[in-house]
Order: structure tokens, then C-alpha cells, then sequence
């Protein structure tokens, strides 16, 4: 068999950078390339040229994790600045705070409950006929009620992602918590914070090995694959095989930014739950850094829709028909050879950053072990 010396990795994202530092650091060769003109995928952040405040491109994202491992590796690449993240949310004309805690409950029932009345009062609200929940409807009216559905998850939901929360899993709500406390942080985790010089720094100081090659503005081509020992795919796992089963289903997002100045919103992310406006949330990008200080602002209105072949895959919508479609390119994937299938684009799986930073860990363990044994996957 012949030793894996050259390794191809396409997508420079979390999980395509993780893996290259490992392998690299383990002492196979490297060559990382991705069809953007800019590292980090999706969390990628830059310096808008007319206010100098850091801007997340494609949304906010906040970094959270209980995982040891994780927050050792992102730390060692890049300070982490202190952040909670807040959420506000606008519905029915006022502005509560989320996740549901005490003071939403209170603010939105009109009571002055205490934790304990509180909890009580919601477990009345709560349709307790629904023992087992599976969707997203059945699990918000099993644990925080009608009222506080429709109000804050009902239309948001359907503006989110395309459909009726009765098709979409339960999954989807479980990463919110309800607390009957005044805690308004929107993350349960350990570790919380924003990278003081963006996302997309570190992911360049993860990149910066003497044995990792990055080619930026460079698209896959099947023929680059006879060049290589082995492949790591971290694109849309459909794009792998052309699409030739059909289309995985995904939401994409538009941005509408706006400029201002001063506090715009006075908070990072103010959420639109109704159906009044079009647009899911809008994002105030200076708020991401509140160690900085500039005049003017940046906003971003954020909009979802359904994602067409030009446009660029944000959620994995995982209904039914996909999932059945997932199976049978999970299925061809199991049978390629050269070739693994890494984050959220290439297992079509909603994962958070820290999640994928995790498994691209072990998939980096899995396979500088694989090489050395020549099992290569
Ligand atoms: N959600 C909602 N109303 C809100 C915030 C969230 O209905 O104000 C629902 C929505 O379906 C969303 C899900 O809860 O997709 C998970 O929310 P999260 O904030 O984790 O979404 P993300 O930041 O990943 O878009």
C-alpha cells in the first residue's frame, strides 16, 4: 500500500482547519483549498471599511461550550473576549427578553411571580396530554404552553424555516432553555465569549503550519481527487457526488445591511417574532465587541428563505424528504473510498461551532491513526 503523503481538504471552516492543523502537526502534508475569497466559511468576520467595527457576514455567531478540549484548542489560536449573549425579542408590540425566563413570564402574563409561582403557573399552561414530544409544536406546547408559542416560536419558526413547526423536529427547540429565573443568558455553557480579532483570524492561525498549503478562490474539481491519497470534504455532501440523487433541502439567509450612528438597537440581537415583519432578527455588529468603541454602526436585517443551487447553504432543513434522500448519499458516501465526509455541510447536521471543532478533533485523531495502520476509511 502506498503511505498517505498528500492530502487534499476542501473547505477552510472550522472543521476543514481543524483537521489540517492536526494532520499537519502529526506530519502529513497539507493542502487546504476553498472556492471563497475568505477563510472561516460561514463564520467568517472582517472589518467593514466605513465604521472599523467587526462584522459577522453571515450572522451572528457567539461562541459557547461545556467542552474542555474545545475551549483549550480556540483559545490557543485566538484571545476569547468575555460575551453573553442577550437576545431581545420583539412580539406583539413590546420587547421581552429571551430565552423565557422569570422576567419574560412575568413581563408577558402581567404577574409578579416568584421562581417557584412561576413554575407552576407554566406547568398549567403546558399541554401535559403530549407525553412523548417529536415536533417542534408538540414540544413548545408541551413545555411552555399556547400563549408563549405563538407569541415567540410560532411565527419566527414558520419565517425561519420555510414551513410549519408540526414538520420540523423537537430538536430545533430543545436548544433554547426555558429558566424561572431572572438569567438571561441565551447559552447554558461553561465557556462563552467572541474572539477579539474575529473568527477569521483564527482561523488563519490555525492554518499557519510550514507543511499546510491554502489556495483561497480555488474550487474542487473531481479530477484534483487522482492527485491526492485522501480527501476530507467539509462542502455540501450532495456537491460530493454532484448532486446526482437530487438536492438536499437547505434555508440560505439575505442580509440587508444598514448604516447609522451611535446605539441603533442597544443590544447585538433583537429578534422579530411576528409575522408583521419579513425579516427573523436584526443584528447591531458593534455589540459583538463591546471592548471597542466607534461612532458610527453597522446592522444587518436578516431574512431566511429556501436555498437555491447558487446560493450559499446555511441550515440543513432535515424534513422528511430529506432525510430519506440523506440516507441513500450517506449510503454512496459509505462506499467512496479516499474520501471523508466532515462538518456541517458535509453530514448535513445543524452543528454549532464548538460541536464541529469537537468532532474535527476526532475525526483528525481517527485519521492520523488510519494512516499510520494504512486502514484508511
Ligand atoms: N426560535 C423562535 N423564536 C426566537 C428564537 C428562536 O421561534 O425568537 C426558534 C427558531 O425555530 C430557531 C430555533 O428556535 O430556529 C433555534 O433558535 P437559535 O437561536 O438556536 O437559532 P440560530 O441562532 O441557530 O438561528
Amino acid at each position: 500500500m502506498t503511505p498517505i503523503n498528500k492530502i487534499l481538504i476542501v473547505g477552510a471552516g472550522f472543521s476543514g482547519a481543524v483537521i489540517a492543523r492536526e494532520l499537519a502537526d502529526a506530519g502529513y502534508a497539507v493542502t487546504v483549498i476553498d472556492s471563497r475569497d475568505h477563510v472561516a466559511g460561514n463564520c467568517h468576520t472582517y472589518r467593514d471599511d466605513k465604521t472599523d467595527i467587526m462584522v459577522h457576514k453571515y450572522g451572528p455567531h457567539i461562541f459557547h461550550t461545556d467542552n474542555e478540549r474545545v475551549w483549550q484548542y480556540i483559545t490557543r489560536f485566538g484571545e476569547m473576549m468575555p460575551y453573553i449573549n442577550r437576545v431581545k425579542a420583539v412580539s406583539g408590540g413590546q420587547v421581552y427578553s429571551l430565552p423565557i425566563n422569570l422576567h419574560t413570564i412575568n413581563q408577558f402574563f402581567g404577574k409578579t411571580f416568584t421562581p417557584s409561582a412561576a413554575q407552576s403557573f407554566i406547568e398549567e399552561q403546558a399541554d401535559t396530554s403530549i407525553d412523548q414530544p417529536k415536533t417542534f409544536e408538540e414540544q413548545a406546547l408541551r413545555f411552555v404552553g399556547k400563549d408563549l408559542y405563538q407569541a415567540f416560536f410560532k411565527d419566527y419558526t414558520i419565517k425561519q424555516w420555510g414551513t410549519e413547526p408540526s414538520n420540523l423536529p423537537a430538536s430545533i427547540l430543545k436548544r433554547l432553555p426555558v429558566r424561572f429565573s431572572y438569567d438571561d443568558n441565551y447559552f447554558n455553557h461553561k465557556y462563552q465569549g467572541m474572539p477579539k480579532f474575529g473568527y477569521s483570524q483564527i482561523i488563519v492561525n490555525i492554518l499557519e503550519h510550514p507543511i499546510i498549503t491554502l489556495h483561497l478562490n480555488s474550487s474542487f474539481i473531481k479530477s484534483m481527487q487522482t492527485d491526492y491519497d485522501h480527501v476530507i470534504w467539509s462542502g455540501p455532501l450532495d456537491a460530493y457526488f454532484d448532486h446526482s440523487l437530487g438536492r438536499l433541502g437547505y434555508r440560505t439567509l439575505d442580509f440587508k445591511p444598514f448604516y447609522g450612528t451611535g446605539d441603533m438597537q442597544g443590544n447585538a440581537v433583537i429578534n422579530y417574532c411576528d409575522n408583521s415583519e419579513a425579516f427573523t432578527r436584526v443584528t447591531e455588529h458593534k455589540h459583538f465587541s463591546p471592548w471597542e468603541s466607534h461612532k458610527k454602526s453597522i446592522c444587518y436585517t436578516e431574512y431566511s428563505r429556501n436555498c437555491n443551487a447558487e446560493d450559499i447553504p446555511y441550515y440543513p432543513i432535515r424534513l422528511v424528504d430529506d432525510k430519506a434522500l440523506l440516507e441513500r448519499y450517506v449510503d454512496l458516501a459509505h462506499k467512496s473510498n479516499g474520501v471523508t465526509f466532515v462538518g456541517r455541510l458535509g453530514t448535513y447536521r445543524y452543528l454549532d461551532m464548538d460541536v464541529t471543532i469537537k468532532e474535527a478533533l476526532e475525526t483528525a485523531d481517527a485519521l492520523a491513526e488510519a494512516f499510520v495502520s494504512q486502514q484508511i476509511p
